[in-house]
């Protein structure tokens, strides 16, 4: 009888522990990946996470297939599917990576009860974080609410083991149940197709998760710890959606670049800097852990009242990288074209958002869930609650980022915003981060008609800052 090895976000056969466990058996293992859109309801995968996860199933299917084995794609809710395919294929047991999202987590519980109760063994792993959210307690027992003394506690503990390697051979099953057609899945966008920018930017899957990783400890990790700031170079690893989908383990980035800290004495403070970056990932899984609505409702209850602005014509604005701030609209304009954007303008696009529009928070993760290849429930959820200042550890609200002195720092030269802005691209340095101060010769020289070529702020900084600090205010007099 085989092995059923359920693939979901855990898209790689490199340190996969669930892979590992099924093969090590000697059992015929059987993979099988369900796209399961029902049991996450509002947060099933976005847009650009559908495009992302296509080619990341072509990837792994090819990959099994080297190794001999079928990948059967199957539709539904995962409850319903896996048990009966564990019928069909008469599996001896049922194998898969560890699940955070709640709905994720209360429907393995169900699966693995049901399957129990039918006799066949259920076991699941951690193939997806460091170090399980239900390990790392205060020193009376509670979660972590702040990030510093939580990195403290795992930056203390030895680090993952040596990566398992991928495993060279495997038994397929005698006979394979029906699976769907890869394109069946109905993953990738039809008319108009905007994913133009996303295959010019990414290789999903486990090769091209390697390939960064090998790429970024190379050439990228010197320097990282001050250039991690800087969106005008290419300066961070940019794993975020290979880490997301699985095509990578966490321990395996963090053993490439611990290793390349150890060995050079000159890379060691940036494979520090890297290595606390994983660590922000943990910390956010560990808060989606303990709140199940960590993604819906602010951690600090007093924010479910702030008086938020209703505002389409603002929201479509900043949606469009149309507001008029060079650095956001850069931003949001890297996010629709690549379906990412660097971490340094994710949090002054999402201030912009929150303190200059007065808009939700809500609604900048939403817009962040479809655009984003790296759209990752906990990872999201936490930053924006962070940039909102309604998170745990978070950013207090009343610090709000000026755009112009944002870019400025930055984005020195404004290459940057060139790049994604090109109607800013002639404009002089000293113009490119506030095209609205530049002398009138100076547009017209760049070509640049304020309002017809580019936008006029949609806002005034320097009145929005008060704004937001008067909207906080009126929360601190009903807390
Ligand atoms: P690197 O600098 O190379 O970092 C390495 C890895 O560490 C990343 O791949 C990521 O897995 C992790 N990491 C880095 N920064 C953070 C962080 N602040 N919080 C948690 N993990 C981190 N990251 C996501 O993966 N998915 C999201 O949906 C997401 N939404 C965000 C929304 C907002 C408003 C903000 C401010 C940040 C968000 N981030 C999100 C965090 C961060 O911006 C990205 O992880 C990072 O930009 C990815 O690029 P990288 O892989 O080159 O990062």
């Amino acid at each position: 009888a085989p092995v059923l090895l359920w693939f979901e976000r855990d898209l790689r056969l490199a340190d996969n522990p669930a892979l590992t466990a099924a093969i090590a058996g000697g059992r015929p293992v059987l993979p099988v990946f369900v796209l399961d859109d029902e049991t996450p309801g509002a947060w099933r995968p976005g847009g650009a996470s559908r495009w992302w996860l296509h080619h990341s199933l072509a990837a792994l299917a090819g990959a099994l297939g080297r190794l001999g084995l079928p990948l059967v794609l199957r539709r539904g809710n995962a409850e319903a599917v896996i048990p009966a395919l564990a019928a069909e294929a008469g599996a001896a047991a049922v194998t898969w990576t560890r699940r955070y999202e709640p709905w994720n987590r209360a429907r393995d519980a169900r699966i693995k009860e049901t399957l129990t109760a039918a006799g066949v063994t259920a076991t699941s792993h951690n193939g997806t974080l460091l170090h399980e959210p239900w390990t790392v307690k205060t020193g009376d027992g509670r979660p972590y609410q702040v990030f510093t003394p939580y990195w403290r506690a795992i930056r203390g503990r030895a680090g993952p083991d040596r990566p398992l390697p991928a495993p060279p051979s495997a038994t397929a099953p005698a006979s394979v149940p029906h699976g769907l057609e890869l394109a069946a899945l109905d993953l990738l966008p039809t008319r108009p197709d905007w994913a133009g920018g996303l295959r010019q930017a990414w290789q999903p899957g486990e090769d091209g998760a390697r390939q960064r990783l090998a790429a970024f400890v190379r050439r990228g990790l010197k320097g990282y710890g001050a250039g991690r700031d800087r969106p005008d170079r290419a300066g961070t690893s940019m794993l975020s959606p290979h880490l997301h989908f699985g095509e990578i383990s966490p321990g395996t980035a963090w053993t490439a670049v611990d290793g390349a800290g150890a060995a050079d004495p000159a890379l060691a403070a940036d494979a520090e800097a890297y290595l606390r970056e994983l660590g922000w990932r943990e910390f956010s899984y560990q808060l989606l852990f303990h709140h199940d609505d960590l993604a819906d409702a602010a951690l600090r209850p007093e924010y479910g009242a702030f008086p938020w602005r209703d505002d389409p014509a603002g929201l479509a604005a900043w949606q469009r990288g149309r507001t008029g701030y060079p650095i956001v609209d850069a931003g949001m304009r890297q996010l629709w074209q690549t379906g990412w954007m660097h971490n340094r303008v994710r949090m002054v696009a999402a201030s912009f958002l929150i303190k200059d529009l007065l808009l939700p928070w809500q609604a900048g993760e939403r817009w962040f869930w479809d655009t984003l290849v790296d759209a990752d429930l906990a990872n999201n959820a936490a930053s924006w609650q962070w940039v909102a200042g309604c998170g745990a550890d978070a950013a207090p609200f009343f610090r709000i980022f000026n755009p112009v002195l944002q870019g400025q720092k930055f984005d020195p030269d404004g290459s940057y915003v060139r790049r994604f802005v090109p109607e800013l691209a002639r404009l002089p340095d000293r113009w490119v981060h506030q095209p609205w101060a530049a002398p009138s010769a100076v547009l017209a020289d760049a070509g640049v008609r304020l309002g017809q070529d580019y936008p006029r702020p949609i806002v005034d900084h320097a009145a929005a800052r008060p704004r937001a600090l008067a909207a906080l205010a009126t929360l601190k007099e009903t807390a």
